[in-house]
């Protein structure tokens, strides 16, 4: 039965304020509930919607009268592991507030998978490749003034020679790279497209036989973000079925993009 952690009063089943004072009630009586730490309203509340994200839901805040601050409660048999949360949420997650579920979510979603796409990958060529032409080239002119008697030279006879050579086949060799770089651009350009093209027609055909609910259907949610998270890839992963994909990365990657779509764009 709820009660009211400021009153200490039970109420019946199905309230979930409290008539006298409005306070959020408890599945516990206040003689199972320990008073964590008092923190400003702000603070206190927002650690309640961060116990709530990790799955403690049985927390309360209680406004003391004495301090005008707001005791936090809890369960007095966990209080030793949400004093140690609370630690971590306090220096790490100052932002958070009841008010910034979305920021709340985005922290505790696994940062982005080890996929890099192959757009991304097609950018950093391009830069590297530009990278050696442009030196190459540069030495391979300045090299070519030098020879043609345009450009002074420190050194004469067989030194100058040498050091010619070896600094002309040196941009050879940047040239070389370079070219071989811009040509791998091509391929990869296509692959790209290609990639992009796939990743967006697996998601519409997931999204188009698919919705939210019925992905949700037969889950055990616990509406704690992270825990729901991974059942919800994991039923995605077992509806998309064997697909056949190339690499487990890539797997992850539309994964993350079907989920995307499904949850995110509802909101
Ligand atoms: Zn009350």
């Amino acid at each position: 039965m709820p009660w009211c952690p400021t009153c200490k009063t039970e109420y019946g089943e199905g309230t979930e304020a409290c008539p006298k004072c409005g306070a959020a009630l408890t599945g516990l009586p206040p003689e199972q509930m320990a008073c964590l730490m008092s923190l400003p309203e702000e603070q206190a509340s927002g650690l309640l919607a961060y116990y709530e994200y990790l799955g403690y839901s049985c927390c309360a805040v209680s406004r003391n009268a004495e301090s005008g601050l707001f005791d936090v409660l809890v369960p007095a048999g966990l209080k030793d592991v949400l004093s140690g949360h609370a630690a971590s949420y306090l220096e790490e997650n100052p932002e958070i507030s009841r008010a910034d579920t979305q920021d709340a979510r985005e922290l505790l979603r696994p940062s982005g998978s080890a996929y890099i796409e192959k757009s991304k990958q097609l950018e950093d060529i391009r830069s590297t490749a530009f990278a050696f032409l442009v030196v190459g080239l540069i030495g391979l002119a300045a090299v070519a003034l030098v020879i043609a008697g345009i450009l002074p030279f420190p050194f004469t006879g067989s030194g100058k020679a040498l050091t010619l050579a070896v600094m002309g086949a040196l941009f050879i060799i940047f040239t070389a790279v370079g070219i071989s770089n811009t040509q791998k651009i091509n391929g990869l350009k296509k692959e790209a497209e290609a990639e992009q093209a796939k990743t967006r027609d697996a998601v519409e055909q997931f999204l188009a036989a698919h919705t939210a609910s019925s992905v949700d259907e037969g889950l055990a949610l616990t509406g704690t973000l992270e825990q729901d998270y991974y059942l919800r890839i994991e039923k995605i992963r077992s509806l998309l079925g064997a697909q056949g994909s190339e690499s487990p990365a890539y797997e992850d990657y539309l994964l993350e993009q079907i989920y995307a779509g499904l949850y995110e764009q509802a909101e």
